[in-house]
């Protein structure tokens, strides 16, 4: 019973969930699913101050966003309940009355301080090593405070009794808390129970090589949500933050990563945080996602932006021809909205560049003519038609692809041009193409 393997990820309320802490959950939850184990959401919540009912709603919504379930905390229970610190104070209290018997406690000014034994204490931690904390002198490490003077409890108390209560065996958390362990190892001592295993993982920094904060681009689960990626991209971006499958390998897909990941090869470097690589990775997995999983991420952003496309057997082979070029799912809509419209936005700056060069609207004359005596609208004559009528008037294929572009979509970049026409249809084409001559006809 006691081997086996209990994560837990405990952030405390702060209003927004940092990818750092999001990389934390990653890691206990991978480690906990390969062992087969249980991994639990506690919230650290003793600061009552700063609790607001969103401020938890951040937590479960980038965590499930992500996709890293718990199996035990808030909404789904457990046998180590309740999995709110506010909620267990009585627990809280029984432990200090055990220290208290122990002879460990006393008070300072109304406070509850812990009498450090004043040893030296040995970490022996799966990502750092073996790390030795001389305690013995109380200038550089006073006594802790376990209870202030108003009653609330401090973090290294709380946090160790619940590891205890809630039977962690593994404890992976961020380095900025490594040098907190001599103390919790301490309190574990005293209270007579067995110390759980530690991970210290390293920090992710910006690029400027400081702690990587709120301000920075990135830095909050919730901007990756609104912005379009792919929940799976950013797993696997996290997951490359301090952690490296070897081989060079980097796209990787969820049960890749589950498969690869060992605490063992998380390096003791600190990860420099990269929006940029980030974004391309989010590129990477579009490509390689299935059609129906780009649908199911994109319809969010489609139906948002109101882009009227009828139904499913329309949209879809829309989607299948833009997917390709979509770097984040924000961006959808405006690369679609035209097929679905003949009121498209026209960008000027494309006009200017393409149907405002000399001979312009000519040309796409001429394409005119030959489009509509198609017969088979389909890629392999669409593409041969526009050929022959290059040749034809002496230009080139980029002469007639530019023009006809923005004619039917009012934009510069696009997927391909034969594509994009064939999906439209032959009436909407003529039509676009007529309309542009009327608007832009001098
Ligand atoms: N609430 C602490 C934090 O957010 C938890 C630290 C730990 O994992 O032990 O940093």
């Amino acid at each position: 019973m006691s081997s086996e393997v209990r994560t837990r990820f405990a952030p405390s309320p702060t209003g927004y969930l940092h990818v750092g802490g999001a990389r934390t959950a990653l890691f206990n939850w991978l480690f906990a699913r390969n062992h087969l184990g249980k991994f639990i959401l506690r919230i650290e919540d003793t600061d009552k101050k700063r609790n607001t009912a969103e401020a938890y709603q951040v937590i479960y919504d980038g965590l499930s966003w992500l996709g890293l379930d718990w199996d035990e905390g808030p909404h789904v229970g457990g046998n180590f309940g309740p999995y709110f610190q506010s909620e267990r104070n009585s627990i809280y209290e029984n432990y200090l009355n055990r220290l208290e018997k122990n002879g460990v406690l006393y008070e300072d000014e109304g406070a509850i301080r812990f009498r450090s034994p004043r040893k030296t204490v040995i970490v022996e931690d799966m990502v750092c090593g073996r790390v030795i904390f001389d305690m013995s002198h109380p200038g550089t490490h006073p006594d802790m405070t376990l209870r202030r003077p108003d009653g609330t409890w401090i973090f290294h108390f709380v946090n160790v009794v619940d590891d205890i209560e809630m039977k962690i065996s593994h404890v992976i958390r961020g380095e900025d808390h490594l040098s907190n362990t001599p103390k919790h190892i301490e309190l574990y001592e005293a209270l007579g129970a067995p110390r759980p295993r530690f991970a210290h993982i390293p920090l992710i920094l910006n690029h400027e090589g400081k702690k990587l904060s709120k301000r920075d681009g990135g830095a909050s689960v919730d901007t990756y949500r609104a912005d379009g990626y792919a929940p799976e991209a950013v797993i696997n971006y996290l997951s490359l933050l301090g952690w490296s499958p070897g081989e060079n390998r980097e796209i990787l897909k969820v049960p890749e990563i589950l498969e690869l990941f060992d605490i063992q090869s998380i390096n003791r470097r600190n990860a420099i945080f990269d929006l940029d690589k980030c974004f391309w990775m989010n590129g990477q997995h579009i490509l390689r996602m299935t059609l129906d999983r780009f649908a199911e991420l994109a319809l969010p952003f489609i139906e948002k932006a109101g882009v009227a496309y009828g139904s499913r057997e329309r949209l879809l082979p829309v989607l299948a021809i833009v997917k390709e070029k979509i770097k984040v799912f924000r961006d959808v809509p405006e690369w679609i909205r035209y097929f679905f419209t003949e009121e498209f936005v026209i960008d000027p700056a494309a006009v200017e560049n393409t149907l405002r060069k000399a001979g312009a609207l000519d040309r796409l004359k001429a394409l005119r003519d030959s489009y509509q005596a198609l017969e088979t609208w389909d890629l392999h004559h669409l593409e041969s038609r526009l050929k022959e009528t290059a040749t034809q008037i002496g230009c080139k294929t980029g002469d007639l692809i530019h023009p006809a572009r923005v004619a039917v979509s009012g934009r510069s970049v696009g997927p391909s041009l034969y594509h994009m026409l064939e999906i439209l249809g032959q009436k909407s084409v003529l039509n676009r193409f007529e309309k542009t001559f009327r608007q832009f006809s001098l």
